[in-house]
């Protein structure tokens, strides 16, 4: 049996676009398919400095547009839809959509990550009342007022600069005694007069205070020093979690994971399923970046395309 495509590529974020553009590129029939808005983490970077070829802040909005129209340009196909499983057999995957079923001879995995929480009380409840995971989209609507965010790496460090734009009150606060991001980031953060940095401190709770509405939002938080182990209150608008990453995984439970439960493939981006393939943020590697996911998207299309020329006995040895 023919099936639909040649390659379907989960997931339409940087890695999923390039292998997209790649691998219709190297003339696969080439499907990409997307749960939600193409571009994935990048769609939200406000002013995106650091993509090689690209000297000035581009907006990650604006220059995921780019890789989109590439990989249309040409001739990869865009669903959007909800992936419900993936399943192989004999030569071919097979991928259950919200939309219907598609085949393939091999797949790209790249779902990327999503943001991890708290799990402190008042986070729940209080999510889009002033608790946020994303500083481009909820930062505007607390200019000039007081917020805190959580985290140590480089998204936290990332956003906290993006909200010292708006107000000149950010408490910053992170469980360890220095920060894990780049040091060039975290050095902009300790610099910027506009941000309080409290190391050693850990966020207990969460409170929410009445609106004259009467609607709940967030109002004070309980901060806890870890080396003290004292407790206090401290009044904010927001609360800006960035805490990491959790891998979206869920589609293959069983694919070999590592510590974290990234999916662990080798230097060509193969799982442990021959004609699976895995690229970006959902991936085991040591540097998220876009250009990272980027490049391994280009990987991942091309050893497909290796792997396909081999299953169909078109392999050049
Ligand atoms: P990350 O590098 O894993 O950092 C997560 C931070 O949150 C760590 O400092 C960690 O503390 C802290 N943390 C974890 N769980 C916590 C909890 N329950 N309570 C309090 N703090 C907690 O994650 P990330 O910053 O989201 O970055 C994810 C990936 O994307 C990284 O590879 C990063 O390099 C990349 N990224 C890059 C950029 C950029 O280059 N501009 C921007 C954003 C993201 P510990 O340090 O104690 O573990």
């Amino acid at each position: 049996m023919k099936p639909d495509k040649d390659l379907i590529i989960i997931g339409g974020g940087g890695a999923g676009l390039t292998a997209a553009q790649y691998g219709a590129r190297a003339n696969l029939r080439t499907l990409l398919i997307e749960e939600t808005a193409l571009g994935g983490q990048a769609l939200v970077i406000e002013g995106l400095e650091n993509y090689p070829g690209y000297p000035e802040p581009v907006s990650g909005y604006v220059f995921t547009q780019k890789f989109e129209e590439q990989a249309r340009n040409f001739g990869a196909d865009i669903l959007i839809a909800s992936v419900q499983s993936l399943t192989k057999e004999k030569d071919i995957f097979t991928v259950a959509t919200t939309e219907g079923v598609r085949t393939a001879y091999a797949v790209i995995l790249a779902t990327g990550a999503q943001h991890r929480f708290l799990g402190v009380p008042g986070e729940k409840e209080l999510s889009g009342r002033g608790v946020s995971y994303c500083a481009t989209c909820d930062g505007p609507f607390f200019k000039n007022r007081k917020m805190l965010v959580v985290g140590g790496g480089d998204a936290a460090c990332d956003e906290s600069m993006f909200l010292a734009k708006l107000t000149d009150r950010i408490v910053m606060v992170h469980r360890r005694d220095r920060f894990r991001a780049q040091k060039s980031l975290a050095d902009r953060v300790l610099r910027s007069p506009n941000i309080d940095v409290r190391f050693n401190t850990v966020v207990e709770k969460i409170h929410g205070v009445k609106t004259p509405m009467g609607m709940e939002k967030v109002g004070r938080v309980t901060l806890k020093d870890t080396l003290t182990g004292k407790t206090y209150e401290e009044d904010t608008d927001a609360v800006f979690v960035f805490i990491g990453t959790i891998p979206n995984t869920g589609l293959v439970p069983d694919l070999p994971k590592d510590e974290g439960g990234y999916i662990l493939t080798d230097q060509r981006m193969q799982t442990s399923v021959p004609g699976l393939f895995c690229a970006g943020d959902v991936r085991a590697t040591p540097f998220r970046q876009l250009v990272v996911a980027a490049g391994e998207g280009a990987v991942a299309a091309h050893s497909a395309a290796q792997y396909i020329d081999d299953i169909l006995g078109q392999a050049y040895l």
